[in-house]
C-alpha cells in the first residue's frame, strides 16, 4: 500500500471533478425514506454521504441483472462484448468491497467470466468509511476493514477525508490533485485510528463463527429449518441483495421468423421453487426449508473447501430486505449453537 494522504473536506468538489473526468460516476443516492440506490451522480450534492446499505450491491455494475452473451442469425452467432465504458464507483462500504474481492477470485476462476472481469478492469472504486446500525456484522465475518478491491478508500476523520491508495489508478487520480491533498501526519493518522476504534465499539449485532463448518452439517435436522420454510415466501428477495449472491439462468429468446435470436444471462435465485427443478418433474430442493438451509450452508461454509472463505460479509441486507422477518442470520446461528431460545422461528 502507498503512503496515506489527507483531503480536506472542503476540497472535495475537485475530488470529485476529477472522478468526473475519469467515466460515470455512481454513488448512494436518497430514493424513498428509507432506501438508497447506487446511481450515476452528477454533483457532490446528489451524494447521500449517510447511506449505509444501498438496496442492490455494487456488484450489479460488474454483473448485471440481465445482459445478452450472444447473438445469432441465420445459423450464425456473435459473441456480445461489455460496452467499453468506464464507470467510478463512489461511497462503497467495507462489507461491499469484501464481497467483490471474493466475487474478484470466484468469476477469475477457471473458466474465468471475461464480461465480469472487463467490467472490473474499465472501473475504479472508492471506498468510504461507515457506522454500523442493528443489522450489521462485518465485523465477525472478517469483512469490517477495507480489503483489497478498492482503488482508494476514504476514512471521514472530521474536517478531513484520510485517503489510502490501493492501485495505480488511485496513485494518478492523487496525483492529479497534488495541490489539495497533503500527505498523513501523526494527527491525522491518530484521528484514523480513533474513528475506526469508535466504529468496532459501535458494532451490537454479531455471531461466533468457529465451527461453522460442523454446525451446519449436525444441526441439518434442526426443527428451525422447518419452521423457518413455514413462514417463507420463497420470493427470493434475499439472494439479489447478497453482494455475493451470483446465480444465473441462460435464457434463449427467438426472434418471431425463427431465424434469430439471442442468448441473455438474468440473475436467478436459489430460493425460486423451479431453481432445482431438472426434467421428469423432479425437484432437488422441493421445499421453501430445503431451499434455506442450502443457502445457509452455501453462505456459512459452501466455499471454504473450495476457496477458504465464507460468502457472507455480514452486511445485512438479506435480512432488512426479508419480507416474513425470517432471514437473520446471527438469530439462525445462534439458536444451532444453544446460545438462543428458538422462540422467533416458531410459527
Ligand atoms: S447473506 Fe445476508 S448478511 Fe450475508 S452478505 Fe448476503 S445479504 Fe449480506
Ligand atoms: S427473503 Fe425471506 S421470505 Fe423471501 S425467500 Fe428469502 S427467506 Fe424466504
Amino acid at each position: 500500500m502507498l503512503k496515506p494522504v489527507v483531503l480536506p473536506k472542503n476540497a472535495f468538489k475537485l475530488f470529485f471533478q476529477s472522478l468526473k473526468g475519469l467515466g460515470t460516476v455512481y454513488a448512494p443516492v436518497k430514493v424513498s425514506e428509507k432506501s438508497y440506490s447506487f446511481k450515476e451522480v452528477h454533483s457532490p450534492e446528489e451524494i447521500a454521504f449517510e447511506a449505509l446499505r444501498t438496496i442492490l450491491p455494487p456488484k450489479k455494475f460488474f454483473y448485471p441483472q440481465e445482459e445478452t452473451l450472444i447473438r445469432y442469425k441465420n445459423g450464425d452467432f456473435e459473441e456480445v462484448q461489455p460496452e467499453k465504458k468506464f464507470q467510478v464507483i463512489f461511497g462503497v462500504h467495507p462489507c461491499d468491497l469484501a464481497s467483490l474481492g471474493i466475487l474478484d477470485t470466484i468469476f477469475s476462476s477457471e473458466p474465468a467470466d471475461s464480461h465480469y472481469l472487463k467490467r472490473r478492469e474499465q472501473s475504479l472504486l472508492v471506498g468510504l468509511s461507515c457506522m454500523p446500525d442493528k443489522h450489521c456484522f462485518c465485523n465477525a465475518m472478517n469483512a469490517d476493514t477495507a480489503g483489497s478491491a478498492y482503488d482508494l478508500f476514504l476514512t471521514d476523520t472530521g474536517e478531513e477525508y484520510f485517503i489510502e491508495i490501493r492501485s495505480a489508478k488511485g496513485v494518478e487520480l492523487i496525483k492529479s490533485l497534488a495541490e489539495k491533498v497533503s500527505d498523513a501526519n501523526p494527527e491525522n493518522h491518530e484521528a484514523y485510528k480513533e474513528f475506526w476504534k469508535k466504529r468496532e465499539a459501535a458494532f451490537s449485532h454479531g455471531l461466533e463463527t468457529e465451527n461453522l463448518r460442523s454446525l451446519l452439517d449436525l444441526e441439518w435436522e434442526n426443527q428451525i429449518w422447518d419452521e423457518m420454510g413455514k413462514r417463507c415466501l420463497s420470493c427470493g428477495n434475499c439472494t439479489p441483495v447478497c453482494p455475493t449472491c451470483y446465480c444465473f439462468d441462460l435464457v434463449d429468446i427467438a426472434g418471431l421468423n425463427a431465424k434469430e435470436g439471442e442468448r441473455v444471462r438474468q440473475w436467478d435465485s436459489c430460493q425460486f421453487v423451479g431453481f432445482a427443478q431438472v426434467n421428469g418433474d423432479f425437484n432437488f430442493r422441493a421445499t421453501p426449508a430445503d431451499r434455506l438451509k442450502f443457502w445457509y450452508r452455501h453462505k456459512l461454509h459452501g466455499f471454504d473447501d473450495a476457496y477458504g472463505f465464507k460468502t457472507c460479509v455480514g452486511c445485512g441486507r438479506c435480512t432488512e430486505s426479508c419480507p416474513a422477518g425470517i432471514d437473520d442470520i446471527v438469530q439462525v446461528v445462534k439458536i444451532l449453537q444453544g446460545k438462543k431460545e428458538n422462540k422467533h422461528y416458531e410459527p
